[in-house]
């Protein structure tokens, strides 16, 4: 197979008649897919996955062809070039790896029932019906879908249902669009609608296995995104409706099918009376994230994958950029601060790190494109890196004109550049390329010598990594004037220090707002400068000063020892992200300490003395009125205060859980998983593990599902563990979407061992059930976040170097690897004299 020639380069579609047949019960499509397009070539190829090919007619004559899983393609040789007529008859299994045309499954008052949906990206379209599947190769599809029917299913698609004859559904004809953009579903469900100022229906959808009221939420922000939207793009939401749709069933957060979006249950439904404000900030973004890509991806799509970052990255701002619009109240970009920025600043410091622009072809390489860290969270800081040096009239200028340029076609990140030059006049291009071509990130080293204020940039490593000499162009967001905007060389010297701070009045500092994608040293007279006016600084940049501490910590360019005696001064504030960044160091505490020792005990004596007037003052239950920030560190607080066994935390915790015995779900759920957690491990019995499994599989409310599933790893019974692992193979108990979840929780808790040798053992078995989606190597991820120690290592090693080779899995593994080795090095160098500031900071 020539790997470097597209399909589209030998055959372009302009039109698709596709039919379909789909039978639940004997788990069968059959159909046609018609193709009206141009042959460059009389050897042409279109996509097929797993499909029995029976006839390929050119224009009403039939024509030799071959077919095969491993080009995933249908050979065709014609005997023109040309406009051409393909007709090709197929058909498939309907199989269960949420992946192309699946079941999703759920139970309604004790019946099995099952919705039909869809998941085409990246390469699954060619797994429903043969397509040319590239996302250049855009297209007008007709659909017309049979199917086993019953009475009162429904069936809903991108575009509007035109007619039903002999129990056909015919849909409208789509505009100009990609092939991994096409989805319907069909089965009992219930929906909400409602309209746009601008006459767009707006829809959520779900089975009926939920209270209606769930939908309610979804709605409202769905119709208040495309507003927001229409307005900031100023560009019109292109169909007529655009329906949200929960799948019981999914492997990824949610899809962005045009006009039809796909969602986890968790990600769209929310019952109103009981859902933590984090849970409604959540769901808001993701909605507002895929209703983003209506335009940003599918309005205009990426010519090919490699350009795949822009729109993940575009769609990861505009989550915020929207709901920061509509709900201002929300402070919504602090929680950026806390996920996307750390996560990329993590992950980005490892050598090995893929850039956010990367060149792919083959598809399994395709899937592991979707490194959330960098693709999501990096892409996102560097636009936001943009926005904030260009400003929001310019990007609205510049969107307004790519979006005309290249509506219903494909674009690159070129194309990006020069739109948002035109409208900003300044060369966008220039200064993204050092970010998005190379991996990476710097360190910016502020230094005062010989009077001179100074800085010095040279990318950051956790852990080794080969200096290559690589130079960012990076904007400075100094408050001193004196600072370059743009700081493109290595070395600078800004002035006199003793002038500048003199004449500034306040301390030298660099990434104001924490908006650029870089880390921050300051030398010791810099650094204590800016603790000696730590009140003065906004939550923002508390956060930032932590965090890049324990990134340098991480990275080996100072001690963890250094930040232990700091952490008190912060325990204070009222900020939710303060918190959660203080927190998020104290946790990093927690590998110098092994399970049992005195110094697990005084690692646990410094989460009581941080927590203890926190909890005291906001209690274990939500109060009215409080302050969204009170809302959101109260579970921070709470799972501090569990780590730390203070008795009367956990006897308050005991005494709300009695209290709500006999309807857990209807504890506040802002609090449940801590209260939940706490009588799991401290209180616990058969009794109720077997209580919350039970609730577990009868219940649809995805955040009490979600909170069980975190409550019960806890569980000191290594009976009970087994009980857990057996059931992580049970689809009627836990679902391969939320395996990894499971999974995770009881690796990071008493069943390690017993997670660990479940996934060695069953790997085949994990590799056969969810080996086909995209999110397959985070169960590789996972386990890295939680390995420690020397032992672990070496056994990852041995089970992971031998599947180095497996497609997909090249890089997590050598990134993963290196991840472990370098945190064993780190706690060997420096248990010692962590753990002595840990007793010093509790006993001082
Ligand atoms: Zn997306």
């Amino acid at each position: 197979m020539a790997e470097s020639t597209h399909f589209y380069e030998l055959f372009q579609p302009s039109h698709y008649n596709v039919s379909l047949d789909i039978n639940r019960a004997t788990k069968q499509i059959s159909g046609t897919s018609t193709i009206t397009g141009d042959a460059k070539e009389t050897g042409i190829a279109i996509h097929q996955k797993y499909m029995t090919i029976s006839a390929v007619t050119a224009d009403g004559q039939a024509v030799p062809f071959t077919f095969d899983d491993e080009t995933e393609a249908i050979h065709i040789e014609l005997t023109k070039t040309g406009e051409t007529t393909l007709a090709i008859d197929f058909s498939a299994p309907l199989t269960d790896s949420m992946m192309g045309i699946y079941p999703s499954y759920y139970e309604l008052n004790g019946e099995k029932k099952q919705l039909i949906g869809t998941q085409f990206e990246t390469t699954a379209a060619r797994q429903a019906f043969p397509c040319v599947d590239e996302p250049e190769a855009k297209a007008t599809f007709d659909l017309a879908i049979k199917f086993d029917e019953h009475a009162g299913e429904t069936i809903i698609s991108n575009m509007p249902e035109v007619k039903t004859e002999n129990g056909v559904h015919y849909f409208d004809t789509t505009v100009r669009m990609s092939s991994y953009l096409i989805a319907f579903a069909f089965g009992d469900m219930q929906s909400k609608l409602t309209t746009t100022k601008s006459g767009v229906q707006v829809g959520v959808f779900a089975t009926k296995a939920h209270q209606a009221k769930e939908l309610d939420f979804a709605l409202d922000i769905a119709k208040r995104s495309i507003e927001f939207y229409e307005d900031f793009y100023q560009t019109p939401y292109p169909l007529p409706h655009s329906w949200q749709l929960a799948l019981p069933d999914f492997s990824a957060g949610a899809m962005e099918n045009w006009g039809l979006v796909t969602y986890r249950e968790a990600y769209l439904l929310l019952d109103p009376d009981n859902t933590a404000f984090e849970t409604k900030q959540r769901v808001a973004t993701v909605i507002a994230h895929e209703l983003a890509h209506q335009w940003f991806g599918d309005l205009v799509t990426m010519k090919w994958w490699d350009d795949l970052w822009l729109n993940e990255s575009f769609a990861n701002m505009m989550e915020y950029v929207a709901i920061d619009a509509i709900e201002p109240d929300w402070h919504i970009w602090e929680a950026f601060q806390t996920g996307e920025a750390p996560m990329a600043l993590q992950r980005d410091a490892t050598d090995g790190v893929q850039s956010v622009h990367v060149q792919v072809e083959d598809p399994a390489e395709i899937d592991a494109l979707f490194d959330s860290a960098i693709v999501y969270a990096k892409g996102a800081r560097m636009l936001v890196m943009v926005r904030a040096l260009i400003g929001d009239d310019a990007l609205r200028a510049g969107l307004k004109n790519y979006f005309a340029t290249h509506h219903y076609g494909n674009a690159t990140g070129a194309d990006l550049w020069a739109a948002l030059g035109t409208a900003s006049g300044m060369d966008v291009g220039a200064i993204m390329t050092s970010w998005l071509e190379q991996p990476g990130y710097p360190v910016v080293s502020a230094q005062v010598v010989d009077g001179k204020l100074t800085i010095h940039q040279q990318q950051f490593f956790i852990g080794d990594g080969k200096d290559a000499g690589l130079q960012w162009q990076v904007p400075l967001n100094s408050n001193y004037d004196a600072a370059p905007a743009i700081f493109a060389d290595t070395d600078a010297t800004l002035g006199d220090y003793a002038e500048l701070r003199q004449a500034s009045g306040e301390p030298f500092r660099l990434n104001v707002g924490n908006n650029s994608h870089f880390i921050v040293k300051y030398d010791a007279t810099l650094l204590q400068d800016i603790l000696a006016h730590l009140t003065d600084l906004d939550a923002i940049a508390q956060l930032q000063l932590l965090q890049d501490l324990r990134l340098l910590a991480e990275g080996n360019q100072i001690s963890y020892a250094d930040i232990v005696p700091l952490l008190p001064r912060f325990a204070a504030s009222h900020s939710a992200i303060v918190n959660d960044v203080l927190y998020g160091v104290a946790t990093n505490l927690k590998k110098f300490v092994k399970e049992g020792t005195t110094e697990e005990q005084q690692l646990r004596a410094l989460f009581g003395k941080l927590s203890g007037d926190q909890i005291a003052r906001l209690g274990w239950l939500p109060k009215a009125g409080e302050s969204n920030d009170d809302e959101l560190t109260r579970p921070t607080i709470l799972s501090a205060a569990l780590y730390a066994k203070d008795d009367a935390a956990l006897t308050a915790a005991h005494d709300i859980f009695t209290a709500h015995q006999d309807n857990l779900a209807s504890l506040p759920a802002a609090v449940r998983v801590y209260i939940l957690a706490n009588e799991v491990e401290n209180f616990g019995s058969a009794a109720l593990f077997d209580q919350l499994l039970n609730d577990y599989r009868k219940s649809s409310d995805a955040s009490y599902k979600a909170d069980i599933a975190a409550a019960l790893p806890t569980t000191p019974d290594s009976a009970l563990v087994a009980k857990l692992i057996a059931a992580f193979e049970d689809a009627d108990t836990i679902k391969p979407q939320d395996l990894r979840a499971w999974y995770r929780g009881v690796l990071a808790h008493k069943g390690q061992q017993a997670a660990w040798d479940w996934i060695r053992n069953d790997w085949q078995w994990l590799e056969d059930t969810v080996g086909g989606d995209m999110e397959f190597t985070t169960y590789i991820t996972v386990t890295t976040g939680v390995f420690h120690t020397p032992e672990r290592l070496a056994e990852f090693k041995a089970f992971f170097e031998p599947k180095l080779n497996t497609p997909g899995l090249t890089r997590e593994i050598t990134m993963d690897t290196k991840v472990i080795a370098t945190r064993v090095a780190l706690v060997e160098a420096e248990k010692d004299a962590v753990n002595a500031a840990v007793a010093q900071t509790v006993n001082g």
